[in-house]
């Protein structure tokens, strides 16, 4: 198993490990807060309905598919292994499925889910007090059957991460470059939330000179706010901007100070907007770790500061990566 690498700016660069077509990849986590097991369910082509900007996966060149028994044994070796060999003591936040696309295209998501929990259950010293995590574009939502497959996958006690990138179709557009409606979008979280809990993520970064800015917050805002008063059950929102290059190359990351202030114009509007109980927990990732929680101590504060707080995990402050 392969020690982490960081970039000069002493971020991971586990996307090594995914070009070179491992289905396992251990990373330091800024939204996990600390080392990430990532499982890649494309490694030889990437497999996506959006085109996102920011997006971190790069051209690649490996010939050989997804296949469960690969995986099964990957995973294992780095469990039983490779983690001993160049992690321990790091306590295992998460095995996450991301990776070079998005999940709910892989045929193979629910099988590869379940070898995920079943290596967890086995193994409850290494990995008792680890999540499963599966990050999706939301996509999935919009089909009975692909609700259906993210439903069985949730039920093997996976969160689900779903992406919702701007409150207004341009925004969404510009962050997506993809076909579909934001309309389509926010009624299938809708959907699927009225069931089961979702965390919210959403980028926010900076697109050949165009910034989200405060309106688009509050369109963003109302967005999130009409999910909550149709019932929608959100457990948290993560705002989290640029940490690593993208392939596209037009994105740039906002500095805290920005995103601080963008969090707190969102806190402000859901704090005000009708809904049942308390909004969700907002957390907000700068370009180098985790800024802080709505709620913690120091939030809102480092707006004006311009300071954050990292990540904790392997390498400390520096530490800020996780899948695309
Ligand atoms: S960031 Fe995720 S959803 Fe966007 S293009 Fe890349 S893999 Fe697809």
């Amino acid at each position: 198993m392969k020690a982490e690498r960081r970039n000069a700016a002493g971020v991971s660069e586990h996307r090594l490990d995914r070009e070179a077509g491992r289905l396992v990849y251990p990373v330091v986590s800024r939204r996990s807060g600390g080392l990430s097991v990532g499982v890649n369910l494309f490694p030889d082509l990437k497999t996506c309905n959006f085109d996102c900007p920011y997006c971190e996966v790069f051209p690649f060149p490996e010939a050989r598919p997804f296949s469960l028994a690969r995986f099964e044994s990957e995973l294992g070796e780095f469990l039983d292994e490779g983690w001993a060999a160049s992690w321990a003591p790091e306590t295992v936040r998460d095995i996450c499925i991301s990776g070079n696309g998005e999940p709910s295209l892989s045929p193979l998501l629910e099988e590869a889910a379940a070898l995920c929990a079943a290596a967890r259950s086995v193994r409850p010293e290494l990995l008792g007090g680890a999540r499963l995590v599966l990050i999706t574009n939301s996509t999935g939502f919009l089909s009975e059957r692909g609700r259906g497959v993210l439903g069985r996958v949730q039920d093997l006690g996976f969160e689900l991460w779903a992406k919702l990138d701007g409150g207004d179709q341009a925004a969404f557009e510009r962050l997506s470059r993809s076909r579909y409606a934001l309309g389509d979008i926010v009624e299938g979280l809708r959907i699927y939330a009225a069931e089961r809990p979702l965390v919210v993520q959403t980028m926010l970064c900076e697109v050949e000179g165009v910034s989200p800015g405060d309106g688009e917050m509050a369109a963003y805002a109302r967005t999130v706010a009409e999910l909550l008063r149709s019932g929608a059950r959100l457990s948290s929102i993560q705002l989290y901007t640029l940490a690593r290059p993208a392939s596209g190359g037009a994105c740039r990351a906002l500095g805290d100070a920005e995103m601080l202030r963008l969090a707190e114009v969102l806190s402000l509007a859901l704090a005000s907007a009708p809904a049942e109980g308390a909004p969700p927990p907002i957390e907000l990732f700068g370009s180098r770790g985790n800024i802080g929680s709505e709620g913690a101590p120091g939030f809102g504060r480092a707006a004006s500061s311009g300071s954050g707080r990292a990540a904790g995990g392997r390498g400390g402050p520096a530490a800020a990566s996780e899948s695309a």
